[in-house]
């Protein structure tokens, strides 16, 4: 892979005023271009200085003072990118971090591309490639558990698994292969049975890693969440009460809410990207026709469906066809209006819906959303997540490489079930090894790596 070696430099902190602004530099000039603009007490030279320490000075353009900064000097290999590293700390003004920035770029350094420093940090073999696409995670976590499972990512914990499982597979791949060179020496009779048991385990760890995804996509982007009911149940009402805010127009004319309406909130650590849908009822009227079309369309997307119903008023065939609808889906019955004299009650339900918990509500008094959040999580997370010993996949790439294993590994299974020559097992069992070796970032290529890191934020 083509690799530059000349010095970078970038603001890696948000260009808005603030307290402070870090400009970064990473590259074997790092240190000398440092000397050339940084004026301490007693001359001392920042290239001279020892690694990890801190220093109090100023930046001069010339004779010109820019800014009072302090600057961190990292040695290679031991930094971020593993090579020698400036972080100037100036005061966080928009015109005088470019101004450093201009500066540094002036006396020799180029300016980086986004997710530059993270790629030399890959490329250095700071990190592996699950770990550098778990520090884009971190910068874009939205939720408690997203920024977990991302630190946990960091930590290593994808990468260990997936090693794990490459190690076996080597291991197989190259006894094959020793065996078929040497054949007086070691027989490969019978080894298809064998290797069929330690093909199935692999299976069923990548299978767990694949069906972690789900949760996975769920902890990065937030629970799909459908609010449906009967026009006038208190829909709007209740994304409000969860909201905490009066964004929905709120009206009690039945049939209001024609469209959708998407919002995102945060229940006690996980994301509810929420959808309030026009009231199901059978209507005449085209747009909410629309609106009712367009509501079944969510439904098939949904993660999870909040079916609120008005309990001040007896259920109905719109009821009827709303159960219908969510015959299959996750979903959590709510009790609204439980303020006013309560009609509907849970055994209104029974055997009509399987397993749907039901709660009591009053959106407008704000009663029961305390039960509805433990609910919520309970259905998605039982209980509590524990990132330590457990994995969940969120990335698309990772998901779908884990998916090219697992063929590569059926096909295994196929050939020693047809009584294929060994030769055959390796091929595949090389491919699975190629598979997950894109995850960790093992002779990955360039095209792939540059895509990866282009995503990140300029000046990480
Ligand atoms: P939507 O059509 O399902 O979105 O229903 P809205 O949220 O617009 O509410 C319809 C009417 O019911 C409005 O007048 C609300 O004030 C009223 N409403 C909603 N939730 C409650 C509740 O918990 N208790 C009572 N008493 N009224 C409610």
């Amino acid at each position: 892979m083509k690799y530059l070696t000349d010095t970078i430099a970038a603001i890696s902190t948000a260009v808005s005023p603030s307290g402070i602004g870090i400009v970064r530099m990473s590259g074997a000039d790092s240190f000398a271009i440092a000397d050339a603009i940084y004026k301490g007490k007693k001359n001392k030279r920042l290239s001279e200085q020892a690694s990890h320490t801190i220093h109090y000075g100023f930046i001069m353009d010339g004779d010109e003072t820019l800014d009072e900064v302090l600057v961190m000097l990292m040695r290679g290999p031991k930094s971020y990118t593993g090579e020698d590293t400036v972080e100037i700390n100036c005061h966080g003004g928009i015109y005088v971090v470019k101004k450093v920035l201009e500066l540094l770029i002036a006396k020799g350094a180029r300016p980086a591309e986004p997710g530059e420093f993270t790629k030399r940090a890959f490329l250095n073999g700071r990190m592996d490639l699950s770990q550098a696409e778990a520090v884009g995670d971190i910068i874009t976590a939205e939720n408690e558990y997203a920024l977990q499972s991302s630190v946990s990512q960091l930590k290593g914990n994808v990468r260990n698994k997936i090693t794990d499982i490459r190690n076996e597979i080597i291991y197989h791949t190259a006894f094959i292969e020793t065996a078929l060179d040497d054949p007086e020496h070691i027989s490969v009779d019978g080894y298809g049975d064998r290797l069929r048991e330690v093909v199935e385990t692999l299976l069923s760890s990548l299978d767990a890693l694949i069906d972690s995804a789900d949760n996975g996509r769920i902890i990065k982007e937030g629970v799909k969440t459908v609010i449906i009911g009967k026009p006038n149940a208190g829909k709007s009402s209740l994304l409000n009460a969860l909201m905490g805010e009066e964004r929905a127009i709120v009206t009690s004319i039945a049939g209001t809410t024609r469209d959708a309406l998407e919002e995102h909130i945060s229940l006690g650590g996980i994301s509810l990207n929420i959808i309030d849908t026009a009231g199901i009822r059978d209507t005449a009227d085209i747009i909410e026709k629309i609106g009712v079309d367009k509501a079944k369309g969510y439904l098939d997307e949904a993660d999870l469906v909040l079916y609120v119903i008005d309990a001040s008023v007896p259920l109905d065939e719109n009821d009827d066809r709303i159960m219908e609808m969510i015959r299959d889906k996750k979903t959590i019955a709510l009790l609204n209006k439980s303020d006013l004299p309560m009609i509907v009650t849970g055994a209104d339900f029974e055997g009509k819906l399987a397993k749907m918990p039901t709660i009591v509500l009053s959106a407008k008094e704000n009663l029961g959303l305390d039960t509805l959040e433990k609910q919520i999580k309970e259905m998605f997370f039982a209980g509590n997540l524990s990132f330590n010993d457990e994995i969940y996949i969120t990335n698309v790439r990772q998901k779908q490489e884990l998916k090219t294993a697992k063929n590569a590994l059926l096909k295994v299974l196929e050939s020693i079930d047809l009584g294929m020559p060994e030769d055959f097992y390796s091929i595949d069992l090389m491919d699975a090894y190629e598979a997950l070796g894109n995850i960790t970032g093992e002779a990955v290529g360039e095209d792939l790596v540059n895509e990866i890191f282009g995503k990140f934020c300029m000046g990480k």
